[in-house]
């Protein structure tokens, strides 16, 4: 009987490689950064989502070493028993005060994971509730797909940005709580969501819009909000996601709302109810990543990533290959091929260059891709190795 169970994953494992779609990890032995040592050997990386070089910045270290000596490694148990700390509520209150320009009486909600923080909101604003209804968009994150499909309710997926689709879908809806949500910056592909459009739809029909902004937290928006001050926008129809192991360099995500959601999160969101609370050290450096994100620092690194991105799309020279028009970190290019573009990642690393390939089903078939992703943490003379190495294999 164990024999056939396991008979069964084995060839299903054969049929991924088969197929060119099994996934390898690498050990990385050093801290995250532009170089990072793989099995003794340094590789340039263009893979991580450290947008802005905060993951080893040397300030929020000792913070976090300070963290520890003030409040030991674990928080020892959920945030409604005892495992809520002075460090999360310090952090809280920062988060609200970051982000609180762009939304209507805000309070902050710091989890242990972006993945939790969407399953929190979209079962938290909908879980029981006969008469709720999901719209959300076709390439959105896994854990908004995962966050809705708990929630239970009645659940529509809208085409990548048609916001006329979504309209449509809005006005024949019944339901009385209508809950809108889309990634801010769509993290395959780079680009952004119509937030101004969907935000004004969601207005003039009584709907929430969750956003999740893993991506333009800290890296968009002059002061590093992200993408709601980008866009300049402000709503109590507003609930929104950051992550916090992104851009501010540490881990964690927050939701920013009105502070009824976040009362609602508190008292009804299971992935925050029945989880131990992240280690209060961690909320204590998060406190200053915050600073460095909100401050001159920030500033200076976002305009240096803006001119790596600059650089990068300025001296590529494809043909066959298609860099996606994207103005954000996230600059990929689609190969098609799964075979080609696991070759095409398999050959800068060869070179030293780390480039993710993604595959189906992280993306639609036939749009395999290097994902590339930059960062503050990169110089000009990174940026323009990868360059001449993305020209030069394309031509081979
Ligand atoms: C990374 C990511 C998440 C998950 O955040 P974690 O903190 O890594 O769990 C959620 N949404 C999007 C769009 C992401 O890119």
């Amino acid at each position: 009987m164990t024999m056939e169970l396991l008979e069964k994953l084995e060839s299903e494992l054969q049929g991924l490689q088969e197929k060119n779609l099994i996934r390898k990890r690498r050990a990385v032995e050093t801290p995250c950064g532009p170089r990072m040592k793989v099995g003794g050997r340094e590789l340039l990386a263009f893979c991580s989502n450290d947008y802005l070089g905060l993951a080893s910045h040397p300030l929020i270290a000792e913070a976090l070493r300070e963290g520890v000596d003030l409040y030991g490694t674990g928080s020892g148990a959920s945030h409604l028993i005892s495992g809520h700390s002075r460090a999360h509520v310090q952090l809280e209150e920062k988060l609200a005060e970051y982000v609180g320009p762009n939304l209507v009486e805000p309070r902050a909600l710091y989890f242990c994971t972006g993945y939790m923080a969407n399953l929190a909101v979209l079962t938290g604003l909908a879980v029981g509730d006969k008469n709720t209804e999901i719209f959300s968009e076709s390439l959105n994150h896994a854990s908004l797909i995962d966050g809705a499909r708990l929630a239970r309710t009645s659940l529509k997926v809208y085409p990548h940005a048609d916001v006329a689709a979504l309209e449509g879908m809005l006005q024949a809806s019944t339901a009385s709580n209508k809950i809108v949500v889309t990634d801010a910056v769509f993290s395959m592909d780079g680009n952004l969501a119509p937030l101004p459009q969907l935000l004004a739809l969601c207005e003039r029909h009584g709907a929430w819009l969750v956003v999740d902004d893993a991506h333009g937290f800290g890296t968009l928006g002059s002061r590093g909000r992200g993408a709601l001050e980008h866009f300049g926008l402000q709503s109590p129809h507003i609930v929104y996601v950051g992550t916090l192991g992104k851009a501010a360099g540490v881990g964690g995500a927050f939701v920013a709302a009105h502070r009824s959601v976040i009362e609602t999160l508190v008292q009804r969101a299971r992935p925050y109810i029945f989880t131990t609370a992240a280690p209060p050290a961690l909320a204590h450096a998060l406190l200053t990543s915050l600073d460095i994100l909100g401050g001159a620092e920030g500033r200076e690194r976002r305009a240096h990533l803006q001119a790596l991105v600059a650089q990068l799309q300025d001296g590529l020279r494809l043909r066959r290959w298609r860099l996606l028009p994207s103005r954000t970190a996230i600059q990929p290019i689609v190969i098609g091929d799964n075979a080609e573009t696991m070759r095409a990642a398999a050959a800068l690393y060869e070179q030293g260059i780390w480039v993710g390939g993604i595959r189906p089903p992280t993306v639609p078939a036939d749009t395999a891709r290097l994902r590339i992703t930059l960062s503050a943490g990169h110089s000009t003379r990174d940026v323009a190795q990868l360059i001449a190495a993305l020209n030069e294999l394309e031509r081979t």
